[in-house]
């Protein structure tokens, strides 16, 4: 029982309830999963590590592989160096990885640890490579965490040798492995030289083939890590995950960015594959028309059951952007808009998407949670929901529908085969909202409704 008047907890600054977001480590070790033969390792106590661990197993269903310097009270106090360097050793012996990608918890940032003199110190065999990023979970989010590691790889990695190789470099954010195959199937019908950093596709959702594989097939290598600093450009999707990394490489290597929008909908997918047309001089294939024009058939023939409906978004900040626009394309009204990861240009720029469709009074919120959303719903209720696992709760309790989307996603199977992004992606989404209210109507209608609903 919260110890506090309805206002103060509305008004909550230091209080979060139902949180959009988890913490930077998942994000951390979910980019150093989409890298070939890498074992992630967390800095800190077992228990950060498993349950970063069970989060991304429960949402992939696969294996998310990763070690610990398992702190106990002694290096709480004395620091976490005596750890890692045995675990570092061990993991040579027993697990036999090509890197070690190394994030820290919120213990070994509390304490100070100084894991570039640690690294430094330790006996790396030839040819091998550990490497780190600072993941304090006391800022940001898993988004924050995923482009720290992601930055990690580069600061470390990275090299311009003069030679330019004539690639494109995408950093995708942090997406489900799905989304990593749709754009590189994209790139592929471009016919497009790239280097994708990090792929989880091939890792965390592999085949069974009756043989188990600490390491399976997927992730880039590390070879294409070092050649993205010969690369002509880097595409950022997303700014809050895949900008900063974009930045590094630019800094390190001289690579060009540009930052755009996570292809989700039809102009954010639109703008991405004409930048890539732009930038490289490829045609647009005909494959790719063709998908475009069936989602644009698929808008119209159901844009009747779209059309005024609110509904309320919660996710990631650089989905939830695309999303936003993409409702809003389809007829729907954003009425409630929020993640949970900090930063007010999250705030800014749905604020100005709503402003260019002219839609006004819609809640838009950085760093805000589900509480905040539920109670939006509860004083002005919604047509749909869209977001995480956890919304389910309130569509539950307020009857309104629910469409799964962005992380985690624990309680469905099979999403992560299914993009969200690009055309195909967005076709797949508006199947899935379609769905969610036409089972609404149907279940509430009369019986000679009920055969109208076509
Ligand atoms: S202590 Fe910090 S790093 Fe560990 S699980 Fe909790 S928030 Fe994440």
């Amino acid at each position: 029982m919260l110890d506090a008047t309805p206002k103060e907890i509305y008004d909550r600054k230091a209080l979060t309830i139902n949180p959009a977001k988890t913490c930077q480590p998942v994000g951390a070790m979910y980019a150093a999963l989409g890298v070939h033969n890498c074992l992630p390792h967390s800095h800190g106590s077992q228990g950060c590590c498993s349950f970063h661990r069970t989060i991304l197993s429960r949402t992939y269903k696969e294996p998310a592989m990763a070690s610990t310097s398992s702190f106990t009270e002694g290096a709480s106090v004395f620091g976490g160096g005596s750890n890692i360097k045995t675990a570092v050793t061990n993991i040579w012996k027993l697990y036999d990885p090509d890197i070690i990608a190394v994030h820290t918890t919120c213990l070994s940032e509390t304490i100070g640890d100084d894991l570039p003199t640690y690294i430094n110190e330790m006996d790396i065999p030839e040819g091998k490579y550990v490497i780190h990023t600072n993941t304090p979970s006391y800022v940001g989010s898993h988004v924050t965490g995923f482009s720290n590691m992601v930055k990690g790889f580069i600061n470390y990695l990275a090299k311009n040798n003069k030679t330019k190789n004539g690639k494109i470099n995408v950093i995708p954010g942090f997406v489900s492995p799905a989304d990593m195959r749709e754009i590189k199937k994209i790139l592929k019908a471009m016919d497009i030289p790239y280097i994708i950093l990090p792929d989880t596709s091939g890792v965390l959702d592999a085949p069974t083939t009756g043989k188990f594989e600490m390491y399976p097939k997927g992730g880039t290598t590390i070879a294409d890590i070092i050649d993205t600093g010969n690369s002509d450009m880097t595409i950022a999707l997303g700014k809050v995950a895949s900008e900063d990394p974009a930045v590094a490489l630019e800094k390190k290597c001289k690579v060009p960015f540009k930052t755009l929008n996570a292809p989700i909908g039809i102009d954010a997918t639109d703008n991405f594959v004409f930048e890539l047309a732009k930038i490289t001089g490829k045609q647009i294939p005909e494959s790719l028309e063709e998908e475009r024009g069936q989602l644009v058939d698929l808008m119209i023939d159901s844009y009747q059951y779209f059309n005024g409906k609110k509904v309320a978004i919660a996710g990631d900040p650089d989905l939830v952007i695309s999303l936003t626009e993409f409702v809003i394309s389809l007829g729907m009204i954003p009425k409630y808009v929020i993640t949970g990861t900090p930063g007010e240009e999250f705030v800014r720029k749905v604020n100005a998407i709503l402003a260019k469709a002219g839609i006004e009074g819609s809640k838009v919120k950085a760093l805000g949670d589900l509480f905040d959303m539920h109670q939006w719903i509860k004083n002005e209720s919604v047509d749909l929901i869209i977001g995480n696992s956890y919304c389910k709760y309130i569509a539950r309790e307020e009857n309104i529908p629910h469409v799964r989307f962005g992380f985690p996603i624990i309680d469905r199977y099979g999403h992560y085969y299914c993009p969200d992004f690009g055309y195909a992606g967005s076709i797949r989404l508006v199947e899935k909202i379609s769905n969610a209210i036409l089972d609404k109507i149907e279940r509430e209608c009369s019986e000679e409704d009920f055969e109208a609903v076509r």
